[in-house]
C-alpha cells in the first residue's frame, strides 16, 4: 500500500456540562424527569464505559453543530462522553466529499470511486484507527459521523467496541450517483451493531435494522439563546454586519470577527434577507444571489441580502468551499452596483466558536426573512434554528427541509429550487406582507417546539444505546 502525506492529527473536542434544567423553559417537566431518569440508568448501565463520537470537523457544519448542542447534556448527567475529530489529507478530503455529493445524487466532481480511492480511503481510515484504538477500551460504544469516518468501524469492532455508524445525508430515491457512493461505503460498515439515519426516506438498500433519528437544536446554546433586540444589534454592529449609525462598534476594525468581504453595510432598519451556509455548492448561494439580483432587489426598495458562511481557511475538510466563495464573489462584482450594494458577502471567522454562535444567532434574529434554498439537504439545522428564532421562512422542498416545514404553517416550501422567479416572489411576499410573516413565524417556533428540539433526540439515542448494549 501506498503511504500518503501530510495526514493531520487525531485531535478532541472538549465537551462542557451542561444541565438538563436548562431546558425548563422550553420542555414540560415530565419530560424532563423522564430524560432525568433516562440519562441516570443508562449511566448505571453503562457502568463507566465511555461513548465515543468520531467526525471530521470541530465546527461550520450541522454534524458538529449538533454534537455540541447535545454532548454537553449527556456529560452533564454524569455520562462519559468524548468527542474525536479524526485526520485526513487534500486527497481523502476530496474523495469524502465526492462520496457526499454522491450521496445527495449528484454528479460529484466527476471523479470515481475505484481501486486508488478505495486504497486512500484505507490508507487514512488506518492512520485514524491506529490513532483511535489505543485510546477505546473494548465495551466503548462508538459513534462515528457520515463518511469521512466508516472505514473505522471494523478496528473499532476488533476491539471490542459497539460501533454505530449515524449518516447525516441521503436522497429520497436512489440513482446512480447514489448507487455508486453506497457501492463504496456498505462494505466498510459491515462491523456496526447499528445505523442512523434522519428519515426513513435516506436508507439504502442493506441497512435493515436503520434506526432513524432527526437532527435537533438545543435552545439554550449560544447559537439559539435568547437575545434581546438592542443585544443583537449591538453584536451585529460590533462584528462590522450592521453600519453603526453613531454606536461604539467595531468600525475602525471591521473585520475582527467577521472576515467580511463586502460591503456596504445595511442600517439597523433596512429588511434583511439571509442564508447561512457552509460554502457548499448543493446549498446554491449563487442562485440566491441570483435570484435577490432579478426578482427581489427590482421590486423592493431598500431589502438587502446577507450570505454568509464559515471563513473557508478554517474548515479543513470541504475542499469545496473556496472555490464556491470565489464563484459567489465574482457574479457578486459583476452585479449592477444599485444592486451590488444591496448584498453583503460574510466569511465568517470560525476562530472563536462562541463569537461565531452569538454573531449567527443575532443575524438569524435580526432578518426579515430566512431562506434555505438548496439544491438539496441532509437536514437544514439553519432552518431549524431560524423557524425557533420564529423567522419566516423560504426553503427548497428538498431532503429534510421538506419535513422541517409545513407549507404555508411554519413557512414557505419551494417546489422547484431552481425556480428562481417562485423564490423571488415568495420573499417579497413576507417583506411586505409583514403579519403573513410573523404568523408564519409563530407556526415555525411550535413547529420546533414539537419535534426538533434535543430532548427528543437525546431520548431517542438513550433508546438506541440501550439497544446496542444489550444485542
Ligand atoms: N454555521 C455556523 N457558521 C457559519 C455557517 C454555518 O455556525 O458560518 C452552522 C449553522 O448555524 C448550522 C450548521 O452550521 O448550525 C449547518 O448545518 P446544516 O444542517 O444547515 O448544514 P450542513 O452544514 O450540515 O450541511
Amino acid at each position: 500500500m501506498r503511504s500518503l502525506p501530510g495526514i493531520s492529527p487525531v485531535t478532541e473536542v472538549a465537551i462542557g456540562s451542561r444541565p438538563l434544567s436548562l431546558l425548563a423553559p422550553v420542555v414540560s417537566d415530565g419530560r424532563l424527569v423522564e430524560l432525568e431518569r433516562a440519562l441516570l440508568r443508562l449511566a448505571e448501565r453503562l457502568r463507566g464505559r465511555t461513548i465515543w463520537h468520531v467526525n471530521s470537523t470541530a465546527d461550520g457544519g450541522g454534524v458538529a453543530e449538533l454534537l455540541f448542542a447535545m454532548l454537553p447534556f449527556v456529560h452533564g448527567a454524569g455520562l462519559s462522553v468524548r468527542w474525536l475529530v479524526a485526520g485526513g489529507n487534500p486527497e481523502f478530503f476530496t474523495l469524502t466529499k465526492r462520496v457526499h455529493n454522491l450521496l445527495h445524487g449528484g454528479m460529484g466532481d466527476g471523479g470515481s470511486l475505484g481501486e486508488g480511492e478505495r486504497e486512500t480511503y484505507a490508507i487514512v481510515s488506518n492512520c485514524n484507527a491506529r490513532r483511535i484504538v489505543t485510546r477505546v477500551a473494548a465495551g466503548d460504544i462508538v459513534i462515528l459521523h457520515d463518511p469521512q469516518t466508516a472505514g473505522l468501524a471494523s478496528h473499532l469492532a476488533l476491539r471490542g467496541a459497539k460501533v454505530i455508524w449515524r449518516c447525516h445525508i441521503g436522497r429520497d430515491s436512489d440513482n446512480a450517483s447514489t448507487d455508486c457512493a453506497w457501492t463504496f461505503l456498505r462494505p466498510w460498515l459491515t462491523s456496526a451493531s447499528a445505523t442512523v439515519f434522519s428519515r426513513a426516506a435516506y436508507v439504502p438498500r442493506g441497512f435493515p435494522t436503520a434506526r432513524i433519528i432527526a437532527p435537533a437544536i438545543a435552545p439554550s446554546s449560544a447559537k439559539n439563546c435568547e437575545l434581546a433586540p438592542d443585544e443583537r444589534l449591538r453584536a451585529l454592529i460590533k462584528a462590522g454586519v450592521l453600519a453603526s449609525e453613531g454606536v461604539e462598534d467595531g468600525v475602525n476594525d471591521p473585520l475582527r470577527h467577521t472576515g467580511e468581504i463586502s460591503r456596504p453595510r445595511p442600517r439597523a432598519a433596512t429588511p434583511v434577507v439571509l442564508q447561512i451556509s457552509r460554502w457548499d455548492r448543493l446549498k446554491d448561494m449563487q442562485g440566491v444571489l441570483e435570484g435577490f439580483a432579478r426578482y427581489v432587489a427590482p421590486s423592493h426598495p431598500s431589502a438587502h441580502l446577507i450570505l454568509g458562511g464559515p471563513s473557508v481557511t478554517g474548515i479543513c475538510d470541504d475542499p469545496e468551499a473556496r472555490g464556491v466563495l470565489e464563484e459567489v464573489r465574482i457574479r457578486w462584482a459583476r452585479l449592477p452596483c444599485e444592486v451590488r450594494d444591496r448584498v453583503t458577502l460574510l466569511e465568517l471567522s470560525m476562530d472563536d466558536p462562541a463569537t461565531n454562535a452569538l454573531t449567527v444567532n443575532a443575524l438569524q434574529r435580526h432578518a426579515a426573512v430566512v431562506v434555505q434554498k438548496s439544491l438539496a439537504e441532509g437536514f437544514g439545522l439553519t432552518c431549524t434554528e431560524a423557524m425557533w428564532k420564529e423567522r419566516a421562512v423560504v426553503v427548497s422542498r428538498v431532503g429534510g427541509l421538506s419535513d422541517q416545514v409545513v407549507d404555508g404553517r411554519s413557512g414557505i416550501l419551494l417546489d422547484d429550487p431552481a425556480d428562481l422567479r417562485a423564490f423571488g416572489s415568495a420573499v417579497l411576499e413576507l417583506l411586505h406582507n409583514r403579519d403573513r410573516a410573523e404568523l408564519l413565524g409563530a407556526g415555525a417556533r411550535k413547529r420546533v417546539q414539537e419535534r426538533f428540539l434535543v430532548d427528543s433526540s437525546l431520548l431517542a439515542w438513550i433508546g438506541l444505546l440501550y439497544d446496542v448494549i444489550d444485542a
